[in-house]
């Protein structure tokens, strides 16, 4: 029997890891968390009945506790509910599907609680990634990762060592607006950018992925996760999403790992790790598919994945300044203050601005971070 926390339950991810615990006996889920919809962390609560439940706010924790009533769930409010279900006693595994920075903290709480992390909140490593992971060794405690592409990795990287690592090639499907220019991308709508071809996905995610900073920000995830240069990892865009990522080692050997894209086979593979366990998903049919396809990313009309990737190589808190931006400007996207072509100029603009500081401790993450927005809210008022 593993016991599960999930900090995010009714988000994508969250809600799916909890499909996965519902079709199989070995899982006891010990807390969960929902910043926003209690109805459906209501409902999760009574079917999985966990010991711990954090939320959003005080006036939603009142709300919830009104509603359950006789339950003997400890309903408790804010980034305390987060630390609290991510350090809870009972639990081996701590899944943090949070969307954002606010997932950094709980992170590192569990890593010092000594919990398992299946990881699929980003920010974590992308804005902390040398403190995450440095915490992580000290403790150790593994990070196992969520997301399709590292989930890939992470399996491939079972055929041969470390020092036999030629590179990493992370796929991406190119999202909604592949094969498009610069002149196309002026006058696109919210509603193209949210439509992915592939994957159903939360809304922070979908607009990540139409402008590439999503596959930037899995290269900064990734170069923690595995420990390996940036200038490692290959980023190759591959329509189908059929393949997840691959490894290339030193003899020319390229191993990858190849499924339907259903996110329920990489969280079920994160929960049962080591182990693999049959399921009923739908099976890859590769003469259904009939060919794969392959292309390199077109970096110049998609600028945010070598920005991306430049704060990677610029190090320190630049990365946490690129992310911080990002969440703001596709914020102002989703709320259709800005355009869709002004993502990466308005993130390149803060990156311009920022003073570096290496060798970051959580608290200069946390400043940047808040710097970074306030530059966003500076920039876009100006216009
Ligand atoms: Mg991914």
């Amino acid at each position: 029997m593993k016991r599960i926390s999930i900090l995010g339950s009714t988000g994508s991810i969250g809600t799916q890891a909890l499909d996965v615990i519902n079709d199989c006996e070995n899982y006891e889920v010990v807390a969960l968390t929902a910043n926003n919809n209690i109805d459906l962390l209501e409902k999760q609560i009574k079917k999985f009945n966990p010991k711990i439940v954090g939320v959003g706010n005080e006036e939603k924790a009142r709300l919830l506790r009104e509603r359950l009533d006789n339950n003997k769930v400890d309903i408790i409010s804010g980034i305390e509910g987060l630390i609290s279900a991510a350090t809870i006693n009972c639990a081996d595994i701590v899944l943090n599907s949070v969307v954002g920075m606010v997932g950094l903290v709980p992170t590192l709480e569990a890593i010092k609680s000594k919990k398992t992390i299946a990881l699929a909140n980003k920010e974590t490593l992308v804005a902390g990634g040398e403190i995450v992971t440095r915490l992580a060794k000290e403790k150790q405690v593994q990070i196992i990762p969520v997301d399709s592409e590292h989930s890939a990795i992470f399996q491939c990287l079972t055929s041969g060592k470390k020092e036999e690592i030629f590179k990493l090639i992370l796929t991406a499907s190119g999202g909604p607006f592949r094969g498009k220019n610069s002149k196309d991308l002026e006058n696109v709508s919210l509603e193209d950018a949210l439509a992915h071809p592939n994957w159903v996905m939360g809304k922070k995610i979908s607009v990540d992925s139409a402008t590439l900073m999503n596959k930037g920000l899995e290269v900064i995830e990734a170069k923690w996760l595995f420990d390996i240069d940036i200038e490692k990892i290959d980023v190759l865009v591959h329509p189908e999403s059929i393949i997840h990522s691959m490894v290339e080692y030193i003899d020319g050997s390229v191993i990858g790992q190849l499924a339907i894209h259903d996110m329920r086979i990489p969280i079920q593979y994160a929960l049962s790790y080591p182990k693999r366990k049959f399921n009923f998903l739908n099976r890859l049919d590769l003469a259904e598919i009939g060919k794969l396809t392959f292309e390199k990313p077109d970096n110049k009309t998609f600028p945010c994945l070598t920005l991306a990737i430049q704060s990677s190589t610029i190090g320190g808190t630049m990365p946490a300044v690129l992310n911080a931006a990002n969440e703001m400007v596709v914020n102002m996207f989703l709320q259709k203050r800005i355009m869709f072509k002004d993502i990466p100029k308005l993130i390149e603009n803060v990156m311009n601005s920022h003073n570096v500081l290496y060798d970051p401790t959580l608290e200069d993450i946390l400043q940047s971070d808040m710097w970074s927005r306030k530059q966003v809210q500076k920039l876009v008022e100006l216009k």
